[in-house]
């Protein structure tokens, strides 16, 4: 085994893998940004290597420097984790050019998997079924359109360079193929540098399932499927192992075509292998199609762990510092079910904004397991992925774990920023879901209903008011002079922009009557909890002038100065400003053109996705302060209007 490993790699990852280092006795060495030099991953490694600023292109992604911060470290090898590195087979070379080990699959496996398209062609040749379709170098639009065709309607475009869903197009009648392509290879060109598409027949009620494989570079087994089902735009949202509906028959057929695949290119340690599923008549031997492997450790690898008992990243380790494959297929079984839910800094309601902050408080239930790479206290920067945690359950069986998911997300406690709990709840309470009723369409069909935000209580406001007011511990002697005459307060309260006022009249230490919008509302102390109408109230937490109440997912008060209400928010809506650092992708405006309010400006590429600035008012652009292609700061302005 190592001595000491460097992990390329920040958050939640880099904590995951210093874990399983540090349970065989292997020292470890992280590398930070200026961003992440009081992170959770620099504290938990037993050294730690600054290696650049904030924007990975000038740290994280630096592969020549983290491997000089490798080898003045002493370190025998280097985990990529996910990301940044990780898939890069250039890296992979200068990283054994320098003597030291890749813990991953060599860069000609990385290679061979790199390109879609390529990729499909190898698994043809190695007997793995793949999706229907065109996957060759004739990319002249007549040719495409008319394979298409062939292929029969409706159709995916996909960039053979493709990855987090960039660059895909479905294409549902010939009418709309032409412009579908330029708008997928125009994609395709901005995030890949590579224009050339592929297309495959769309699979009705698609569901992705995956197959984990683990090879030594010669043989490989597989740790059977995940599903990946729950999707938003491609993206996986909730994942689960077994996948429901599984048979037998089945998952010996999609788990022989994995470690086909894993086999044909001498894989080395975890990777996946995704596959397409037909869920529209049930899950058939028949019915499963090749996609694309990833060739790295995967997010959601945390639920295989769940239900084979085996720690993946070990299984890297021993693998990469020489060892066999430490289990046989034979020996390998299922036990029970795993879920596993992707906790995000996000605005739900705003489109699924990702969101900043510093975490005032993070608390997990007891048995769950949290894969986090961020502590109470720590801050979610807008220069990487907005991950708060991986929330993992395993029980005996779907509905049993499924129902850990639902109660676990409920008593998951974040303050400071705004989170997904409420989606990733409902969709743990989601009626469909839970009867297994899973494919990739399922949250677009539901989107309205699961991102709701649920009414907030009256009881939530009182909590929130109680907190603000300090009357919530209220011993019995501080109130007991006011018996005969009850004490009167009020306080100012703002949700979402609204602001309300709350008044109480304290009645002694265990009674306290509220009125909200002219309604009273009588609450009582019983055996230590405060009630209302039987209700206990719920759990709240104040941090400076922010209340989050608990009620079950978190909803944030501020607390009002009723002196200076009258500041409002305004801004100058004559500048279009980056609302967060990142890359400018599109200038829209040109100096003299008119504008309405909510044109789209400008986009920015920032956090993994697009932002649309839209024009705040009617006007005349008077300047364009920026360019595609700059990186900017936040609060950089962008455009400018004329003054109205
Ligand atoms: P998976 O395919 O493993 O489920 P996703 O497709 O959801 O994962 O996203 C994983 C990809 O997202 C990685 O390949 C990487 O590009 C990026 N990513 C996610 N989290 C991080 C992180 N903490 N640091 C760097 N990159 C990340
Ligand atoms: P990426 O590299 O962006 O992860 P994938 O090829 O893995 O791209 O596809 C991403 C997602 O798109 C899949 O998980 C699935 O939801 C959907 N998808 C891909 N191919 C098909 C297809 N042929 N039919 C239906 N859905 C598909
Ligand atoms: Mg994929």
């Amino acid at each position: 085994m190592f001595e000491k490993i460097l992990i390329a790699n920040r958050g939640e990852i880099a904590c995951r893998v210093m874990e399983t280092a540090r349970a065989l006795g292997v020292r470890t060495v992280a590398v930070y940004s200026d961003a992440d030099a009081a992170s959770k991953h620099v504290a938990l490694a037993d050294e730690a290597v600054h290696i650049g600023g904030a924007a990975p292109q000038t740290s994280y992604l630096l592969g020549d420097r983290i491997i000089g911060a490798a080898q003045a470290a002493g370190a025998q090898a280097i985990h990529p984790g996910y990301g940044f590195l990780s898939e890069n087979p250039d890296f992979v070379e200068a990283v054994e050019e320098a003597g030291l080990i890749f813990i991953g699959p060599s860069a000609s496996a990385i290679r061979s998997m790199g390109l879609k398209d390529a990729a499909k062609a190898l698994m043809e040749k190695a007997g793995v079924p793949v999706v229907p379709g065109y996957h060759g170098d004739n990319q002249n639009p007549a040719f495409l359109a008319a394979k298409a065709k062939e292929i029969t309607y409706p159709v995916l475009i996909k960039a053979v360079a493709g990855g987090g869903g960039k660059g895909m197009r479905l294409v549902e009648q010939p009418e709309d193929f032409a412009d579908a392509l330029v708008s997928a290879q125009g994609e395709a060109t901005t995030a890949f540098g590579n224009p050339d598409v592929l297309i495959e027949k769309y699979i009705q009620k698609p569901r992705h399932i995956e197959v984990q494989v683990f090879g030594d570079g010669k043989t490989a087994v597989h740790l059977f499927e995940r599903d990946c089902s729950l999707q938003r735009r491609h993206q996986k949202v909730i994942e689960e192992a077994p996948a429901p509906g599984m048979t037998a028959e089945m998952r010996a057929a999609m788990g022989q075509a994995a470690v086909r695949a894993a086999e044909a290119i001498g894989y080395k340690g975890a990777g996946t292998v995704e596959f397409i599923v037909d869920g529209s008549d049930g899950l058939r031997p028949d019915g499963f199609w090749f996609m694309e492997m990833n060739t790295r450790l995967q997010v959601e690898h945390p639920v295989t762990e769940a239900i084979t008992g085996v720690d993946l990243v070990e299984w890297q380790l021993r693998v990469a510092a020489g060892e066999t494959l430490p289990m046989r297929q034979e020996d390998l079984t299922i036990s029970g079910h795993a879920f596993e839910a992707r906790l995000y800094a996000e605005d739900v309601p705003k489109g699924f904004l990702p969101a900043t902050g510093t975490l005032t408080h993070l608390t997990f239930p007891d048995n769950v397991r949290a894969d986090s790479g961020v502590r109470a206290g720590d801050t979610i920067s807008p220069w990487y992925d907005p991950m708060i945690s991986k929330v993992i359950t395993h029980g005996p069986t779907r509905a049993a774990a499924l129902s850990q998911l639902a109660r676990a997300l409920e008593q998951t406690r974040v303050a400071g920023t705004t989170t997904n709990l409420g989606f990733l709840g409902a969709l743990a309470r989601h009626k469909g879901f839970a009867a297994g009723e899973v494919d990739t369409g399922l949250i677009a069909r539901d989107l309205e209903t699961l991102v709701q935000t649920p009414e907030v209580t009256p009881a939530a406001r009182i909590a929130a008011a109680q907190v603000a007011l300090d009357l919530q511990q209220a011993a019995d002697s501080e109130f007991g002079f006011s018996l005969w005459a009850p004490l009167q307060r009020s306080v100012h309260l703002e949700l979402e922009g609204n602001a309300f006022e709350a008044t109480v009249a304290v009645d002694g230490a265990d009674r306290q009557i509220w009125t909200l919008d002219g309604a009273e509302h009588l609450v009582s102390r019983q055996a230590g909890h405060w009630l209302l109408a039987g209700q206990r109230l719920p759990d709240c937490l104040r941090a400076g002038e922010v209340i989050t109440v608990f009620s079950p997912f978190g909803v944030s008060f501020t607390l009002l100065d009723p002196l200076d209400r009258a500041v409002s928010a305004g801004g100058d809506a004559a500048l279009i400003e980056a609302p967060m650092p990142g890359l400018v992708k599109a200038i829209f405006a040109e100096p003299g053109a008119e504008v309405r309010e909510g044109d789209r400006l400008a986009v920015l590429e920032a956090m993994k996705m697009e932002h649309a600035l839209l024009a705040a008012r009617d006007g005349i652009v008077a300047e364009i302060l920026a360019a595609a292609g700059d990186q900017v700061e936040a609060g950089a302005a962008l455009v400018r209007l004329e003054e109205a």
